[in-house]
């Protein structure tokens, strides 16, 4: 089971017909118990996962976001040196999803984003520096998969209703927006620093750390959040997370939405203005350095 990348139009190779549909495109498909096939697609798995996939996986397990991204998942690069995503983790030595057993999926009623779209896969694209994003979809045959040749015909539309995706899409779009506008910015905005790489991780990720960050002195002594949005943030896993986007947005592209204290908003000047003032000094000396060379020369 693979889970195309979120940008990428299909290409010729690809399980994933080349051609986008809506949501009223009919599709033939069917998976059951018993289908010869059964388990094949979570045998060889790829699958990526969105925050909310984790948020419901670690409550699942019962784990903190930490404990089960060291356990279950795997980092790769959403993009060259940029961007973290986030892979479900194979069983150790093979390719099969860790969650697969015999009678099907242990985790299925919190079975992550890209298996209860599997066969169809979402495609979101979005002008340069919008956050909108539209979506469209494909459809994905991989030659294991013999639900495609089940008597069955339903709209995509009604697929995603059965397969409850609207819930995961809402909760997802703040990230999808985020990866999209920084994927489509690309060197406009700049290169993130390591520590906005890092942030990026933790606020989309590891909710559970993101949270001690939030309430930690460090982050008070520099954001000005009313106390009662400060409390409620914490105290709520998709506040907390949605904060995390506003939060990345603020840090990737400049958007200030969350108010600096007026001392730390001073200090931050007086630093950008320091390194302003170091980095002309230093271009300066080292003009000076060349053209020495070049008159001894
Ligand atoms: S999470 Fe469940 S549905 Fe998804 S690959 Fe693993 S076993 Fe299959
Ligand atoms: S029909 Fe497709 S999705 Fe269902 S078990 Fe077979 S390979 Fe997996």
């Amino acid at each position: 089971m693979t889970s195309p990348d979120p940008q990428s139009l299909p290409f010729p190779s690809s399980p994933v017909a080349p051609e986008m549909m809506d949501g009223s495109r009919t599709i033939r498909f069917r998976c059951r118990p018993g289908i010869a096939c059964w388990n094949a697609c979570c045998s060889n798995i790829d699958i990526s996962l969105t925050p909310v996939d984790i948020l419901r996986l670690k409550h699942r397990l019962d784990l903190s976001s930490t404990e089960f991204l060291d356990r279950y998942t795997v980092p790769y690069e959403l993009e060259k040196d940029g961007l973290a995503g986030v892979k479900l983790r194979p069983v150790d030595g093979g390719t099969a999803c860790r969650f697969m057993t015999a009678a099907g999926c242990s985790v299925y009623e919190d079975r992550p984003t890209a298996c209860r779209y599997y066969p169809v896969a979402l495609l979101s694209m979005r002008h340069q520096d919008e956050y909108t994003d539209r979506e469209a979809y494909a459809l994905v045959k991989e030659p294991h998969c013999l639900g495609h040749d089940e008597p069955r015909s339903l709209t995509i539309d009604e697929y995603r209703a059965e397969q409850g995706v609207a819930e995961y899409d809402e909760l997802g779009r703040g990230w999808r927006q985020l990866v999209l506008k920084k994927k489509s910015s690309g060197p406009t905005v700049g290169k993130p620093s390591k520590r906005s790489l890092q942030l990026f991780f933790m606020a989309c990720y590891d909710v559970d750390r993101f949270r001690q960050f939030v309430a930690s002195d460090g982050f008070s002594a520099l954001f000005d959040l009313p106390d009662e949005e400060l409390h409620e943030t914490l105290l709520d896993d998709t506040k907390l997370r949605q904060f995390g986007f506003r939060f990345l947005r603020q840090v990737l592209f400049g958007e200030a939405t969350i108010p600096l204290r007026a001392d730390a908003a001073q200090a931050r000047a007086q630093r950008a203005h320091e390194k302003a003032a170091r980095l002309e000094r230093e271009a300066a000396e080292r003009a000076a350095r060349d053209d020495g060379m070049y008159d001894e020369n």
